[in-house]
């Protein structure tokens, strides 16, 4: 899959904070708008063919995230929930600058990060770090922990090597780590230290904005506990700002001030923690709330909702959900609605906030 270049329709936002970037201090620390994302499904070899003889066949394309608009505010967690396919670590990825939006800007600080000079953007790169689900995956199986940890933080200048030692024990003391392990392989460790050097890695480069994509999922019961109690208290201790991707809601709810619902690569609504779980308005997140088992009954993932998930490849019409939705009226197969406030800080999807559309 190849990312596309043409333009395209597209919404979402997120904040954070550096003091290196530093744009206006009263702005988002991380805002993205109008985000969108879309892969090129190519051809086959058979396809090709085909297609060369004459065969009415072309690309397909995959709308992965279709205009998000973000906002994330210094210090705080924001929750991004949504099923398999729904866009949400396309979003993360584009967040953190792993991958280039296909159009829409990410604001650090209230300013572009494409737009910023070089040395600016590095800083802001640097400020905006991510944690990924399988941290065997991103951890050089040749290099000492020591190594992987201190490579980044000494080749941007922000330790010396005289000084490199105590800080890496700094780090993984911080992370909870055996600063006498440091010399080890990371095939040495378990699972969930694995994660913690990730952790540690990532925290080695004095971020400000953390992206976490299911960044406990692939660890124990017992061991997501510890893992999201670190990240809690780092949050304390280092004032991090987080965008938590998961799949799974009693964590979001435990972790997140606002969360964020995406659906086929929108976002459907968002919320307060607190409002969402309460009182969820779009019919997408009341089936999600409505399926899953409550946090104390430790269930972890959410139970299919009626119907299956579209393709990306060939989203319905309208509102995307409306062929799931047991509300959908003639309105939502034509037309897709625009995520707007309907309440203070609160923001919903759906044309039944309409009254003229009921
Ligand atoms: Fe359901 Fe229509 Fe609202 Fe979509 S816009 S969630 S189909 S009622």
């Amino acid at each position: 899959m190849t990312a596309v270049d043409g333009k395209e329709e597209g919404p979402a936002l997120i904040e954070t904070r550096h003091p290196a970037a530093s744009g206006h201090l009263s702005a988002p620390l991380l805002e993205a708008r109008g985000l969108s994302k879309r892969f090129a499904k190519r051809l086959d070899i058979a396809g090709r063919l085909a297609a060369r003889l004459g065969a009415d066949l072309a690309e397909e394309v995959v709308h992965a995230v279709d205009g998000v608009d973000l906002v994330i505010p210094e210090r705080e967690v924001v929750g991004l929930v949504g099923e398999s396919g729904c866009g949400k670590s396309t979003l993360g990825r584009m967040v953190a600058g792993i991958l280039s939006p296909t159009e829409g800007r990410i604001l650090y600080r209230g300013r572009d990060i494409a737009e910023m000079p070089a040395a600016d953007r590095a800083k802001a790169t640097l400020a905006i770090q991510m944690i990924f689900q399988d941290p065997f995956a991103s951890l050089n199986p040749r290099m000492r922990v020591a190594d992987i940890i201190g490579e980044a933080p000494l080749f941007h200048g922000i330790v010396s090597r005289a000084d490199l030692p105590a800080y890496v024990d700094k780090v993984l003391d911080q992370c909870g780590l055996d600063t006498s392990l440091k010399r080890r392989f990371p095939h040495q460790f378990s699972g969930g230290q694995r994660q913690r050097i990730g952790i540690a890695r990532a925290l080695a480069v004095n971020p400000e904005f953390l992206v976490c994509d299911e960044a406990i999922a692939a660890l124990d019961v017992s061991i997501q506990a510890q893992v999201l109690n670190l990240f809690m208290d780092l949050r304390e201790e280092l004032d991090l700002t987080y965008l938590f991707i998961s799949h799974d809601l009693s964590v979001v709810e435990h972790i997140s001030d606002r969360v964020v619902i995406m659906y086929l690569g929108r976002a459907v609504e968002s919320a307060t923690t607190e409002e969402l779980f309460e009182s969820p308005n779009h019919p997408y997140t009341q089936a999600l709330l409505a399926e899953i088992p409550r946090i104390e009954e430790r269930k972890k993932h959410f139970v299919t909702i009626k119907g299956e998930i579209p393709s990306p490849l060939a989203p319905p019409s309208g509102c995307h959900f409306h062929p799931r939705c047991p509300h959908a009226f003639a309105r939502c197969r034509e037309e897709a609605p625009v995520l707007k406030e309907i309440a203070p800080g609160r923001n919903s999807a759906c044309h039944l906030n309409d009254q003229s559309s009921i």
